[in-house]
């Protein structure tokens, strides 16, 4: 049985207050929820500290990045060790952001893919086509390489620790969804690029993101293939993240 996974990347937003506001209301109100589904918080790294001390038993935090390198002078960096001793569980790595405005290549969210198994933590490796990359045709293509080089080093015990989360680059936060049927087609490949790997492609979680919202998630959720959301905007409303932290069948 695959894990459901809801995790809420709030990108470079927060504050203090909004930490102590959002966190308490999230946990308060998924107390109730099927102990199926996990709730991912993932702030900035700065505020990473006061999430985990706020989570309860019922959610869990991540960061959304990690250095590519374990310590030493790389001045600004995080390393995922750090993140690990503050009490994470998840990191991203590999966001469409990441790769497009930090020129992340494949070579180097690889190896911080190595960096968050190395530590201990579950990687949330991103993938996703661009607009031109879809209209091409070549959307498959893009993205089982993103997989393939990403998780190139994956082995053994270390594919429990792996979470994939297709996000079609034109969907995030442009109110613009995949639709379920094409969301469902493009994980079913994933998957099975990930069994051609040698992974256990049938207990791995594949994530959606883009725009997913409180009357989009059920659609998406029902969907085989789909174990959960890498919600963006919606994370930053308790109500909305709740809703579709609610939204599995
Ligand atoms: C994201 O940041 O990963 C994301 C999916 O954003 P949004 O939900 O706002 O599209």
């Amino acid at each position: 049985m695959r894990r459901k996974i809801v995790a809420g990347n709030w990108k470079m937003n927060g504050s203090k207050d909004l930490v102590q506001q959002l966190v308490g209301q999230v946990r308060e109100q998924v107390a109730s929820l099927d102990a199926r589904v996990e709730v991912v918080i993932i702030p900035p790294a700065l505020y990473v500290d006061s999430v985990v001390a706020l989570c309860g038993s019922e959610l869990v935090a991540g960061v959304q990045n990690v250095s590519q390198w374990q310590s030493g002078a790389y001045t600004g960096e995080v390393s995922s060790d750090m993140a690990k001793d503050l009490g994470c569980q998840y990191a991203l790595v590999g966001h469409s952001e990441r790769r497009q405005l930090f020129g992340e290549s494949d070579e180097v969210v690889a190896r911080k893919i190595e960096q968050v198994l190395a530590s201990g933590l579950t990687a949330v490796l991103c993938v996703g086509e661009t607009l031109e990359e879809r209209e091409a045709g070549s959307a498959e293509r893009v993205v089982a390489s993103q997989v393939q080089q990403g998780l190139a080093s994956v082995a053994g015990d270390q594919w429990s620790r792996i979470v994939v989360a297709y996000e079609p680059v034109w969907a995030i936060g442009t109110g613009k969804t995949a639709t379920a049927e094409d969301a469902q087609a493009m994980h079913a490949d994933i998957r099975r690029v990930l069994a051609e790997m040698g992974a256990p492609s049938e207990t791995i979680s594949v994530l959606y993101g883009g725009s997913v919202k409180a009357d989009n998630a059920a659609a998406l959720f029902a969907e085989p293939d789909i174990d959960g959301g890498l919600i963006g905007g919606a994370s930053l409303k308790a109500e909305d993240f709740v809703s579709i932290c609610r939204a599995f069948p």
